[in-house]
């Protein structure tokens, strides 16, 4: 029987994908217009209206997808992560104020600039879902799911959000008194989480494969029945999204130049090619092998720093991600007329960090954990749709930020003073 690698694929899909969702965008401008471009024929309407099949399955799928792969990035993070002894605490704090620094300043620079202001949007027509006003006391007491697998099923992020760190930190633990006797029933379960994972990404792959369909009839839809009216919005949020990776990029830059022996230039120069490729790749999953290389090679960094930094930091450590899932819920809200309240802002926060943790280092997996944070606080995740035709983009910049991130973990692990290398150490010992 043939291996199923050496068949060769077929044409559309030896394009890269951003390729495709720009074929896709030209065809769909060109049909929209075609259609109506804002006065749509009624004639037509029925068939306008059923452009959006593709872009409704490939959201539904993603929505579906989400709660399963937050749980399981968690738990595989929880059971799988290796972090000697107290580097533990160190490496979290840093994650932790990068990630909440990226989600505060895409908050600050939506609040600001208002994106969404530069277009308007019905509301969905089940309003109620939206308007509803978010209770931090209701919130409190809806933490604690009634049943184990109620927030897999009702989608709700905050219960399983609970749920994945409670299973978390117990399987940890489980997994350490089992290590620490010698025993290893706990591996049939780490490698089932692990497998579960894998496949989890890999019909997220399928997903992402129809995303040209989706934006293609989105994008054909949107212009024949509202013109470009909504676009110019969108190109307010991609000036939005771009000044706020390059703010969180100086936060970066200054982070590294108080808390390391690297100098900002050097860090920079050392790291274009991780970060080139990030930005091409749009995968810090596939930028990972050339991100760690440049720290050591290119940088200099201690091995310990930039496996801990690279190595396990990726796997959660996503803060342009965050930043974007934060001011997409923010944008959408805005192009829909609807404040989000404070409240409403602090849930963004939350689910925004649990969002990044969980979206894979793949290319447009930020969309997936998206839909659990538009669910948090009721904004409909059909508008997620909007988002597609730009995402392209959008993610290969988020992307870079992210490797970014990692690499200025490593650095900062790394401390404040260089590692020798061996001829240094023979002319200080000489010198002694
Ligand atoms: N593409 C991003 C990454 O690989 C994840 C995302 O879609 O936000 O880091």
């Amino acid at each position: 029987m043939e291996k199923p690698e050496n068949k060769p694929r077929p044409l559309w899909q030896r394009i890269p994908l951003y390729l495709q969702i720009l074929i896709a965008l030209i065809v769909a401008v060109l049909l929209g217009i075609a259609l109506g471009a804002g006065q749509p024929s009624p004639s037509n309407i029925v068939f306008i209206n059923n452009l959006a099949i593709p872009c409704n399955l490939v959201l539904k799928a993603l929505r579906a997808l989400a709660t399963p792969l937050i749980l399981l990035a968690v738990l595989h993070a929880f059971m799988t992560a290796t972090i000697p002894g107290r580097s533990g605490r160190r490496l979290a704090t840093l994650l932790i104020t990068n990630t909440l620094a990226a989600i505060l300043i895409g908050l600050l620079v939506a609040n600001v600039l208002q994106p969404g202001r530069w277009g308007r949007l019905a509301a969905p027509s089940d309003a109620s879902e939206v308007s509803k006003t978010l209770d931090p006391w209701g919130l409190l007491q809806d933490m604690v799911p009634e049943a184990v697998l109620k927030p897999l099923v009702d989608n709700n992020v905050i219960q399983l959000i609970f749920l994945a760190l409670a299973f978390g930190i117990v399987l940890r633990g489980l997994k350490a008194e089992q290590t620490a006797q010698g025993k290893t029933d706990y591996l049939a379960l780490e490698q089932g989480i692990t497998l579960l994972f894998e496949a989890v990404i890999r019909i997220l792959h399928w997903v992402i494969a129809l995303v040209p369909l989706a934006v293609f009839g989105i994008v054909a839809k949107t212009v024949a029945l509202q013109g470009f009216e909504p676009f110019k919005a969108l190109g307010a949020f991609i000036v939005a999204v771009l000044v706020a990776l390059f703010l969180q990029g100086c936060y970066y830059l200054s982070r590294v130049y108080f808390g390391s022996w690297v100098s900002p230039q050097h860090f920079l120069a050392g790291g274009s090619d991780a970060l080139l490729t990030a930005f091409s790749t749009a995968s810090s999953t596939a930028t990972m092998p050339i991100t760690y290389q440049a720290m050591l090679e290119k940088i200099g960094l201690r091995e310990a720093s930039a496996s801990l930094g690279v190595l396990v930091g990726s796997n959660f450590n996503n803060d342009g991600t965050a930043l974007y899932e934060a001011m997409s819920a923010l944008f959408v809200a805005q192009v829909l007329g609807i404040n989000l309240s404070l409240p409403q802002q602090f849930i963004v926060v939350i689910t925004s960090i649990f969002a990044s943790v969980g979206a894979a280092g793949i290319p447009e997996a930020g969309l997936v954990t998206m839909t659990l944070v538009f669910s948090a606080v009721g904004l409909p995740t059909q508008y997620i749709a909007l988002l597609i035709s730009v995402d392209w983009f959008l993610d290969r910049c988020r992307t870079a930020i992210n490797v970014m991130g990692d690499m200025t973990v490593s650095a900062i692990l790394d401390g404040k003073q260089r590692q020798l290398l061996p001829a240094e150490e023979l002319t200080l010992q000489s010198e002694e």
